[in-house]
């Protein structure tokens, strides 16, 4: 059985150890340590081996063990220092959790600094083109050949596949086994000969997908996460942390800060141009009153009403998300509040989309540098659908809430 090191129970309580007291040892270990001029991933190596880089891992993983909302404080502090903190996106949000959950220490030793660095970029390789929603029917195989895998299948949807170092895979290991039993979890090198990666245009006009295909693609026995045909469980992990939708935010830089943060800034420009059209997905509910204000229409009782409702879903949403990391940082695994955050950003998004075409009307269907914002409205109205997809759909998760919050009866499999 693969060792397996979940955190168990609540992590250390602020009340027994004193935030601010944790806010200034960080603060004089910054002002010790910052040399503005120096190299990105040196600067993220030292941030690491202090366990600054996410205090909420454990102290043997770059951490100390704290509660979640150390992670953010340490973030809020490097920013106000003009510093910059460890890599962002699908490698730290969505591998690194899955991989301190499941991975042996000897997979942990190998993967998770790189990660914490961004010396390693990672992509996804879940969905095909018959097992979206139904993930567990997938049909990749994996077949062992002395010390490798052999994969072979295709994979579809994969964001950001075209730049990634690695891949999380999943692939069928036992043909006979039930659907959820008889899949692999594996980390796949992404640069090989047997992976072929082709971009797929969406309808906004982006590029951020691609099709993946794995022709006798080789994977080191060694790098097989879990048990073999027992993946299932760690994918649920993974997608469990997808839901929070954390890995697709960009992190702040002051300007002028010095060589480290420009770095990191050509670095985060260089991997988020790939989601750049990911705040358009989310509804912009901020360009809603200056739409309002710059089309004339404040009187307008019905577009006040849309306002309003946005609102409401916006702070409720930033309620849920905050009870989601609280019960995260407490020790408590990723659980259904995570599929209702989800179920809350794709309303927002709609109760966006919809409040957009009420101020804008048919001049939202226009793009281009005469339509409306040069076409930013446009691509709102044409990005919001893909929130009510991306990890998992809307209707998944009301099956999910279904279960677990209400109690009824499961799905027929
Ligand atoms: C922006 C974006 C980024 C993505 N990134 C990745 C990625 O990096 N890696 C990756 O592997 N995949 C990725 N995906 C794929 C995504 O996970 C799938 O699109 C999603 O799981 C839905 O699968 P599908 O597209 O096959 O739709 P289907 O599963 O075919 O669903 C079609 C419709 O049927 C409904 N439906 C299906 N089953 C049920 C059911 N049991 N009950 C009720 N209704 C049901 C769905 O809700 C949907 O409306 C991404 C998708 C998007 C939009």
């Amino acid at each position: 059985m693969v060792e397996m090191i979940r955190q168990k129970g609540p992590k250390e309580n602020p009340s027994n150890i004193d935030m601010e007291q944790i806010r200034e040892g960080f603060k004089a270990w910054v002002s010790e340590n910052w040399e503005p001029n120096g190299d990105l991933i040196s600067w993220r190596t030292k941030l690491a081996m202090a366990g600054w880089a996410c205090p909420s891992w454990p102290k043997a993983w770059y951490g100390k063990g704290l509660q979640g909302s150390t992670d953010r404080m340490v973030n809020d502090e490097l920013f106000k220092a003009g510093a910059v903190g460890v890599a962002s996106g699908v490698s730290m949000y969505l591998v690194a959790p899955t991989l301190l959950d499941w991975a042996t220490d000897e997979q942990k030793q190998r993967f998770l600094l790189p990660i914490l660095t961004g010396e390693h970029k990672w992509c996804q390789l879940f969905s095909e083109p018959e097992a979206g929603s139904d993930l567990a029917g997938l049909k990749t195989r994996a077949e062992r050949d002395g010390d490798e895998w052999v994969i072979n299948g295709q994979k579809v949807w994969n964001s950001g596949a075209h730049k990634a170092d690695y891949g999380i895979l999943l692939a069928r290991t036992d043909q006979d086994a039930t659907k959820h039993h008889g899949i692999s979890y594996f980390v796949i090198p992404m640069k090989q000969d047997g992976i072929e990666t082709r971009p797929l245009r969406q309808m906004n006009g982006h590029a951020s997908f691609n099709e993946v295909f794995l022709t006798d693609a080789r994977v080191h026995k060694d790098d097989l996460i879990g048990d073999v045909s027992e993946g299932w469980r760690v994918a649920l992990s993974t997608l469990a942390h997808e839901r929070s939708g954390v890995a697709t935010r960009r992190p702040r830089f002051k300007d002028d800060a010095g060589q480290i943060v420009e770095t990191a800034r050509t670095e985060a420009d260089e991997y988020f141009s790939t989601y750049r059209w990911y705040p358009q997905r989310a509804g912009r509910a901020n360009l809603i009153v200056p739409e309002i204000q710059r089309t004339n229409q404040r009187a307008n009782p019905l577009l006040r009403s849309e306002v309003s409702t946005v609102e409401t879903l916006r702070q409720v949403a930033v309620w849920t998300t905050s009870r989601a990391r609280d019960a995260r940082a407490s020790g408590k695994p990723p659980g259904a509040e995570g599929s209702v955050a989800k179920l809350n950003m794709s309303v927002t998004a709609k109760a966006c989309h919809y409040a957009h075409t009420k101020i804008i009307g048919a001049q939202g269907m226009l793009v281009g540098t005469d339509s409306p914002r040069d076409g930013l409205i446009a691509e709102v109205l044409l990005s919001t659908p893909a929130q009510s997809i991306a990890g998992g759909t809307d209707e998944i998760q009301k099956n999910i809430l279904a279960e677990k919050i209400l109690g009824l009866p499961k799905e027929p499999i």
